[in-house]
């Protein structure tokens, strides 16, 4: 199964994505996680990432694509993928289709996580990651409403609405009903 997920920073889509990824048995592909593993590292990729991602704006898209086609390459990702934190903006949701149709595929289904905006600031504070300071977090709401929740239109005819404000188990089995249906 191909999915994307999407929701507002601190939706808990990482959370939903590691529970599904074993359900499911495809890897959880998280843009996110990417670019903290290279900050780690220290790697060119990583020192260009961290300025933006500590601003809580964009990667530009060319440098995250890149990094996302050469992922979906790896062997793990041919039968399937959850991918979460890509795309984030409607050029990035064509890129996807583009790497996709090279590959003879297409997504299945577009997971959407849907939670209020206090919700979501509340979990971020609470997580306490470096760019999870109020400021950070209203620019990252902010670039969520402006490009990404666009992409719900884009999706409108493989979108998965997802009641994202229960526990994370009530949360994970909505998902898994919703994608037996
Ligand atoms: P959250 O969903 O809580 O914002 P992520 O781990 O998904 O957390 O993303 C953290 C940061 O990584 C983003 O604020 C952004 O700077 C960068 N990032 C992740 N995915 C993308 C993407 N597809 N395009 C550009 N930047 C991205």
């Amino acid at each position: 199964m191909r999915l994307v997920l999407l929701g507002p920073p601190g939706a808990g889509k990482g959370t939903q994505a590691a529970i599904l990824s074993d359900a499911l048995k495809v890897p959880h592909i998280s843009t996110g996680d990417l670019f903290r593993e290279n900050i780690g590292k220290e790697t060119e990729l990583g020192k260009l990432a961290k300025s933006y991602m500590d601003a809580g704006k964009l990667v530009p898209t060319s440098v995250t694509a890149d990094m996302v086609r050469s992922r979906l390459d790896q062997e793990d990702a041919a039968d399937g993928f959850l991918l979460d934190g890509f795309p984030r903006t409607v050029e990035q949701a064509e890129i996807l289709a583009e790497i996709l149709a090279d590959k003879s595929t297409s997504l299945d289904g577009v997971l959407n996580y849907k939670v209020s905006e206090d919700a979501v600031v509340e979990r971020m504070l609470a997580r306490g990651r470096s760019d999870d300071n109020e400021e950070t977090i209203r620019t990252r709401l902010q670039v969520y409403r402006d490009e990404t929740a666009p992409l719900i239109d884009f999706y409108s005819d493989i979108i998965i609405d997802i009641d994202a404000e229960g526990t994370v188990e009530d949360i994970s089995s909505a998902t898994l009903d919703a994608l037996n249906r």
